[in-house]
């Protein structure tokens, strides 16, 4: 008989949290784990899914117009939010489903409650009360959208939660931040015909990307009619006796809009975890300081996915959570390599990316040959739509590495999949020249470039 309820504890049902008990309880482990809200995480509930899911409806309105240019007469059109709404809800409850009886069928038992630390091997589950203890726990407890308390009036504003609930689909929005997810909601917003304005503290969108795409996002964001208020952030929202919101900003603009949405960024949920009765150091910024094994300073306590803030993906998070149940149980340790993660924002046009910046790629060697091809997508030929794709490819001189693939344009994060796979294998422009192209395509441009 084990000395502990459990040989695993996971605090949280998200997308690392899930997969960890899942692997460990392939591995023979018994494992528990505790969920507060609803199983399946930020990613499910309210983040990459119904985002996804949103961009798709969103996208409709260029491509009715797109279809005139091929012949095509659409009628009237109309676009009915809460018909979307419903839709969306039907989906994640099913998704959350399928994640809570994959857990039942792998024989994790599932505790619908909080969990808190009360030392390093045992946790309060705070919906009955009773105490469980652990050999291992892992902690997979994700983040939380912020809000900016020192805006007087910043309780009217949403985050992405409630942006997936709202009950009317705004007229007009602002939303704040020039990260994934404020590039992400503006070209939903503006897709669904909201005017939509995006304010940003800095200069120019999507800081950390590389700067040829930061700059092609920006100007085709504007042009598909999003308001992009650079330099800029509210420092006042007063809520009008007709309901809309007076945004003040620190340039002095007025700007009245119906929603304003804040997306600049989000915390590790670490809040009353009770991380300091395990003894567990956290980072100034709150998130669990792990090692290269997810492995935090208490030996046998282990923490994955956002609340670590190393990357906040969910493929990453997943990866963390798998890796951990292998090493502890699966007798075959590894570690996740941070160091290649292709990403995609479902922007409008879309970005996907891998490897190094410009900028990144130059601290390494001065040497660098860089290939880019800017051009309008063959589709837009007919349809006339002013819209033009972006791809750079950057090359290290010295040994004719692919360092970094810089995509923006239709399907631009499928492609990032694939080109993530060639850099993973040390791909050199080389290897990119002689493949053969698929043609017509966009993705031909790749194996072109001269
Ligand atoms: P989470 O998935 O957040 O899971 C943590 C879980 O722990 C939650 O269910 C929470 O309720 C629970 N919990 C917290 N504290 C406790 C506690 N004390 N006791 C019990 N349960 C607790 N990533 C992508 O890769 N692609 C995308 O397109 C993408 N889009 C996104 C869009 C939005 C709007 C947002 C917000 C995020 C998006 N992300 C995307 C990021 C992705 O959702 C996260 O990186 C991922 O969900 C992190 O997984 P996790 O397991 O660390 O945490
Ligand atoms: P990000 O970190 O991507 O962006 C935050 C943005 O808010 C930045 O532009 C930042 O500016 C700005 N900001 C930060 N603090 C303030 C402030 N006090 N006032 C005004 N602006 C501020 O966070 P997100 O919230 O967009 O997303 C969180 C994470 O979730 C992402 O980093 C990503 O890892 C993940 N995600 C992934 C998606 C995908 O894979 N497609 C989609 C959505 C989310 P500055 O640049 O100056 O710091």
């Amino acid at each position: 008989m084990s000395e502990f309820d459990f040989d695993l504890f996971v605090i949280g049902g998200g997308s690392g949290g899930v997969r960890a008990a899942r692997i460990a309880a392939t591995h023979g482990a018994k494992v528990g784990l505790a969920e507060e809200y609803r199983y399946g995480g930020t990613c499910v509930i309210r983040g990459c899914v119904p985002k996804k899911l949103f961009v798709y409806a969103s996208r409709f309105s260029e491509e009715f117009e797109d279809a005139e240019g091929f012949g095509w007469h659409v009628g009237e059109r109309s676009f009915s939010w809460r018909q979307l709404i419903a839709a969306k809800d039907k989906e994640i409850t099913r998704l959350e489903g399928i994640y809570r009886r994959n857990l039942d069928n792998t024989g994790v038992t599932c505790f619908d409650s909080r969990a808190e630390f009360v030392d390093d091997h045992t946790l309060r589950l705070t919906a009955t009360g009773e105490t469980v203890t652990a050999k291992y726990i892992l902690v997979a407890t994700g983040g939380a959208a912020n809000l900016d308390p020192d805006v007087p009036g910043i309780e009217h504003a949403i985050t992405s939660n409630e942006a997936f609930h709202l009950e009317e689909l705004p007229e007009s929005v602002m939303v704040v931040g020039g990260g994934y997810i404020a590039v992400e909601f503006a070209g939903i917003f503006n897709g669904l015909g909201v005017k939509t304005q995006l304010m940003y503290r800095r200069d120019m969108i999507l800081n950390g990307f590389d700067m040829d795409l930061r700059e092609a996002v920006q100007e085709e964001v504007a042009k598909k009619g999003v308001e992009i208020i650079t330099d800029d952030v509210p420092v006042r929202i007063v809520r009008r006796p007709d309901g809309r919101l007076d945004v003040t900003s620190r340039q002095g603009r007025t700007c009245v809009v119906d929603q304003i949405m804040y997306a600049i960024g989000r915390r590790p949920n670490t809040e009353g975890l009770g991380t300091d009765a395990a003894g567990i150091i956290l980072k100034p910024n709150g998130a669990i300081a792990v090692d290269a094994a997810s492995r935090t300073n208490v030996e046998h306590i282990y923490a994955v996915g956002d609340v670590t803030d190393r990357v906040a993906l969910t493929p990453v998070a997943i990866r963390e959570g798998h890796a951990v149940a292998d090493t502890l149980f699966g007798n075959n340790p590894w570690t996740v390599d941070h160091s290649l993660i292709a990403t995609a924002v479902f922007s409008q046009p879309e970005l996907g990316t891998v490897g190094l910046t410009q900028d990144q790629a130059l601290e390494l060697t001065p040497n660098l040959d860089i290939y880019k091809a800017k051009f309008r997508p063959m589709k837009h030929t007919l349809s006339g739509r002013d819209e033009k794709m972006l791809m750079k490819v950057i090359v290290n001189a010295d040994d004719d590495r692919v360092l970094g693939v810089h995509l923006m344009g239709p399907d631009a994060g499928e492609l990032a999949q694939v080109l993530g796979i060639c850099l993973q294998m040390g791909a050199t422009k080389a290897d990119f020249d002689r493949t053969v192209a698929v043609h017509p395509t966009a993705a031909e441009e790749l194996v072109t470039m001269r």
